[in-house]
């Protein structure tokens, strides 16, 4: 089969398009038809070399694969070949970006007709990640005001789209003219552009009290700012981060706030079963729905990275191919 391949860490000019052995499922996996690729963050950080996770080389990039099961391991039960799923590739530093891909059977889950391959590929991490945040960290509830802090890419859409289906007061922030109008079509309340100066003084206003929650997509950035306009038993959600930041820590004692860490991997298969439940329900009744922004062939995976680490986020990019 055709795959990225990265033979050494480094920039974007490291994927290089390889013909490789096809994989093989073990006995509780499937493997899946890739008809598109969804391109996050974190491949960027895993490239690089510096991540936490890193993967021996060579390795094939990418977590969250829609397709096609085109087989299943001898103990697979919940799954049958034909069937059209998303699901998260978590071999050896990921396997998605790949015309085949490996993914544990609990890992895997059907893909409604209605929702395309492209739309699927968005779903894995990003619908993961903004469920476990909301649900599973933060305890949020309807009638919660949630700010999510960076809404116009792949987990800030998807945050937006399922906190307002669960009845919360939704604040977005994006950063262009273009991010603030994909966020509000999405059904957040209210969209604030963070690159505009003193914009969360606009948040005192909009909420009086302040926001239960805040899904933070730049913590390093945002952290201490987060903490003035948490309401009491706020709950600062860090999702994303890209440095080290100075904070008062004082700003949480009055108010009882908690500043919770995550990783979308950290799911164990509970919580797994508990968030696919959930987006599984919403894809049914047509509450989330996957932005794509940009769609790319396999083959140009390294533009698909760049992009993904520029400014101007507008949904998912993915890769088909
Ligand atoms: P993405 O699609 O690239 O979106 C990045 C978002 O951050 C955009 O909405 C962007 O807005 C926003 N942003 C940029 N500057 C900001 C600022 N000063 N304040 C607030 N937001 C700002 O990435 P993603 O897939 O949504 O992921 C978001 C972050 O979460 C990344 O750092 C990623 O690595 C991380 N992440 C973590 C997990 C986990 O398990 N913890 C899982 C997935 C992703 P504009 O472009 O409109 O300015």
């Amino acid at each position: 089969m055709k795959a990225i391949l990265v033979r050494e860490f480094g920039g974007p000019e490291v994927l290089k398009l390889e013909d490789v052995p096809d994989p093989s499922p073990g006995a509780r996996q499937v493997l899946v038809r890739v008809r598109a690729a969804g391109v996050n963050p974190a491949d960027t950080y895993i490239r690089n070399g510096a991540y936490t996770l890193k993967p021996a080389l060579p390795y094939t990039p990418g977590f969250d694969v829609a397709g096609i099961v085109e087989r299943v391991g001898s103990e697979v039960t919940r799954l049958r070949t034909g069937a059209r799923v998303y699901g998260e590739t978590l071999a050896h530093g990921g396997g998605a970006y790949a015309e085949l891909a490996v993914c544990d059977e609990d890992r895997v889950h059907p893909l409604p007709d209605r929702v395309s391959f492209q739309q699927g590929a968005g779903l894995g991490v990003p619908y993961g990640t903004a469920w476990r945040a909301l649900f599973i960290r933060a305890q949020a509830k309807a009638g919660d005001i949630v700010l999510v802090h960076g809404a116009s890419g792949g987990v800030g859409i998807a945050a937006v789209q399922i906190a307002r289906a669960h009845g919360m007061r939704v604040i977005g922030t994006a950063g262009t003219e273009r991010g603030v109008a994909l966020v509000r079509a999405q059904g957040a309340h209210n969209v604030l552009n963070h690159r505009e100066p003193g914009y969360l003084k606009r948040l005192v206003e909009l909420t009086g009290h302040g926001v239960d929650i805040v899904l933070e997509m730049l913590a390093n950035v945002n952290l201490d700012h987060d903490l003035d306009i948490l309401a009491f038993r706020g709950r600062v959600v860090i999702v994303g981060n890209r440095g080290r930041i100075e904070i008062d820590p004082r700003k949480t004692m009055g108010k009882d706030a908690a500043i919770l860490g995550m990783t979308q991997f950290n799911a164990d298969p509970a919580e797994l079963r508990q968030i696919h439940a959930g987006i599984a329900a919403g894809l049914e009744n047509g509450t989330l729905n996957p932005v794509v922004g940009k769609e790319l062939p396999l083959a140009q995976a390294a533009r698909a990275q760049v992009a993904v680490m520029e400014p101007g986020a507008y949904g998912k990019i993915v890769l088909v191919p």
